[in-house]
């Protein structure tokens, strides 16, 4: 992507549209908060897997199974009814699933339905003997403060913007 098309849909992105976040990878995922980073590693804080990229998010990670198969069997559905390339789970990569527009629908839903680009994850633990505690507390906040949380940062420019 250009530095000219990026800016053009900066202000898209800054509003949290998920499927421009997506697009250009400043989705809340964690390879691309250990590439800014936010976190040390881009570990998947739901499986411990070591990659918490998007395709791992939308085709692996066994916290959001049902929600996938839910995903490509209706983006199957939709591409089978409206001309265009087939759309299997494994010959579509996430950047074709997300340049098809016919996919729309599905990928909000799935988005809707599962908390993918939504929270950052777990707090870093500082230290070892923190971490059981710190993972506990936040489980006790509510996805109401994570997200005004998500989007103060948003207006101090910590999310999506290259520096
Ligand atoms: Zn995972």
């Amino acid at each position: 992507m250009t530095r000219g098309m990026y800016m053009s849909i900066l202000p898209l992105l800054r509003m949290g549209c998920p499927i421009c976040q997506l697009k250009t990878g400043h989705c809340l995922t964690g390879q691309y908060l250990a590439w800014t980073t936010r976190r040390p590693d881009g570990t998947c804080w739901w499986c411990q897997y070591s990659i918490q990229s998007r395709e791992h998010l939308f085709k692996t990670c066994p916290q959001w199974r049902s929600q996938q198969k839910t995903l490509w069997m209706t983006v199957l559905e939709v591409a089978r009814k409206i001309p265009g390339p087939t759309r299997g789970r494994d010959r579509t990569n996430i950047a074709e699933l997300l340049a098809d527009e016919r996919c729309s629908q599905a990928v909000l839903a799935f988005l809707a339905n599962t908390d993918v680009g939504r929270a950052s994850g777990p707090p870093v633990a500082r230290e070892e003997d923190s971490e059981a505690s710190e993972a506990l507390e936040w489980e006790e906040r509510g996805r109401e403060e994570r997200l005004a949380e998500m989007r103060a940062e948003d207006e101090r420019g910590v999310g999506g913007v290259f520096f």
